[in-house]
């Protein structure tokens, strides 16, 4: 029979042994409903999830409902929104109680005295003129002034079709700045003309996110063969969809049967009783689903196929590690 120390060397069982124990229990939140910006595909303003439930706004409400999160074994909050940084206060009591990160677009720049070490992952989707035709804003000049040098903030780039050919050139300003980036794609929730992939250019990107890992391996927090999943959406001759999705809220998932998933996953909207769908988008055509985090999950929590060939479980060490350090369970 294949078992993990079979297949692994003594330097990839030590990778191993450092992630095989996190035992990584997360869930989202939506912290407010608002944002500075209005992105085009957005998927949160695109699906009205900013009209699911109407912000709580009670900051005790907020500390009560964050002990119960981690009664209930959450060992890693992930703050979304609506734009986080607009409500500090909230940020603030997730961050006091529980492992956070916090996704934002950088345009506030929050304080290293309230928040020493949060975790920040700051969205960009393209150079200047992409940014201004997506986001009205190039938003990149202002995140990058606020947080350059910060060891704690890495950048959450999008690509999109109209990226090809350029990504080297943003990565290359991304780390001018001392700061690291994660890619993911775009899933065009709003359907903008020319952003729609296309297998051929997929095929295209995979191998220049390859490319950019190998010639920006400090900066670029990544692995090929999440390129790979990401890109053509296909696992160990899986396809990716509503039948395999790990993300999917727990006491909303009514299929069977029932895939590995993440344990007692929920993401919450900011009434802090109201639950979303999944991790994303709630009308998204799970068929277009490009998400970053539920690809990775679905590698993280297939880790029994992948016991199959040394490669295979490799590949899977990668994309754990990926995402241990992109919330802060190990080291960069
Ligand atoms: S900054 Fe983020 S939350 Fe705000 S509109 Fe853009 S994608 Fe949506
Ligand atoms: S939209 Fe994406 S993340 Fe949501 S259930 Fe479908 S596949 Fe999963």
């Amino acid at each position: 029979m294949k078992t993990v120390s079979s297949l692994l060397d003594k330097k990839w069982y030590e990778r191993y042994k450092k992630i095989s124990n996190l035992n990584i229990r997360s869930s989202i939140y939506d912290v407010t409903n608002r944002c500075n910006l209005r992105c085009k595909g957005c998927f949160f303003f695109s699906s009205n999830e900013e009209k699911a439930a109407p912000e709580e706004m009670d900051i005790r409400k907020w500390e009560a409902f964050i002990d119960r999160e981690k009664k209930r074994g959450v060992n890693l909050a992930i703050l979304i929104g609506g734009e986080p940084t607009l409500c500090l206060d909230r940020v603030e009591a997730f961050y006091k109680h529980l492992p956070t990160f916090c996704a934002t677009n950088g345009l506030i720049k929050i304080s290293r005295d309230r928040f020493p070490d949060l975790m920040l992952g700051i969205s960009l989707w393209g150079n200047e003129a992409d940014e201004k035709l997506l986001r009205g804003k190039d938003t990149f000049s202002i995140s990058s002034r606020n947080y350059e040098g910060d060891p704690n903030v890495y950048y959450l780039y999008t690509l999109t079709p109209m990226q090809i050919g350029k990504i080297d050139q943003i990565i290359g300003r991304i780390r001018d700045v001392d700061l690291k980036v994660h890619l993911q794609l775009l899933s065009n929730d709003e359907g903008i003309d020319g952003f729609n992939w296309k297998p051929e250019v997929l095929n295209d990107l995979r191998f220049e996110m390859d490319d950019v890992l190998d010639k920006f391996p400090d900066t670029v927090i990544s692995s090929k063969y999440y390129h790979e999943i990401i890109t053509t959406g296909k696992m160990l001759g899986r396809v990716f969809g509503w039948n395999e999705c790990p993300s999917v809220t727990q006491p909303l998932d009514n299929r069977s049967p029932r895939p590995k998933r993440l344990i007692e996953f929920i993401r919450w909207a900011s009434d802090l009783k109201t639950m979303h769908r999944c991790c994303t988008s709630e009308t998204r055509d799970c068929f277009t689903c490009k998400d970053g985090a539920a690809h990775m999950s679905w590698v993280m929590v297939n880790k029994r196929a992948h016991i199959r060939t040394t490669k295979d479980l490799q590949n899977w060490i990668e994309i754990y590690e990926m995402f241990a350090k992109l919330y802060q369970f190990i080291p960069w």
